[in-house]
């Protein structure tokens, strides 16, 4: 048996728990290891991969007041080049910078930056929290998410923008709707 009392986590034991949840119980990140591990190996060979990403953790951790100038001296960036892919600048990111960002965002994801500003700013945008975010990047990997209308809206413009057949997203959004144009028409 695993001794769980330590971990104040809702969920434990899994890749899911440790980056949504931030169980770090042993099994949990014996397991995100690995997960990552095969990852690496298997997207080694990719040199870039779609910015949006990127840009969308990075606007969910501004509503959680973390600021790009304190993001930049974590990882030891300038400011300038957060600034530029927040902003949806770059298509296309190093995978080895997606790498950088998603393990800020992994830390970061659930605590208040500190900067009310960054987080008035965001929230005043209309971008969207890491739960939100969360959702939306499990469902376009395939997992069976439920989302809600505004989290739709972001995956049909995000797969709009990167190029990306939208039927087959919008029947698992809505698995029993009859008339597919009208809803591809609505998005
Ligand atoms: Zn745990």
């Amino acid at each position: 048996m695993i001794d769980r009392s330590g971990c104040a986590a809702k969920k434990h034991g899994t890749v899911n728990a440790y980056s949504n949840f931030d169980c770090r119980c042993p099994d949990a990140r014996e397991d995100y290891n690995l997960y990552e591990r095969l990852r690496r190996r298997g997207q080694s060979h990719i040199q870039r991969v779609d910015g949006d990403e990127v840009q969308m953790r990075l606007r969910a951790l501004g509503v959680m007041g973390h600021s790009l100038e304190d993001i930049a001296e974590e990882i030891g960036w300038f400011p300038t080049n957060l600034y530029t892919m927040r902003h949806g600048k770059h298509p296309q990111v190093l995978f080895r910078t997606y790498q950088t960002i998603y393990d800020v965002y992994l830390r970061r994801q659930h605590v208040f930056g500190g900067s009310t500003r960054t987080q008035r700013f965001s929230v005043r945008k209309g971008w969207l929290p890491p739960a939100a975010v969360n959702s939306i990047y499990r469902f376009l990997s395939g997992a069976d998410v439920r989302l809600c209308s505004p989290e739709q809206q972001m995956v049909l413009s995000i797969a709009k923008a990167r190029g990306v057949d939208l039927s087959p997203l919008i029947k698992r959004m809505y698995p029993n709707a009859v008339n597919l144009g009208k809803l591809r028409g609505a998005a």
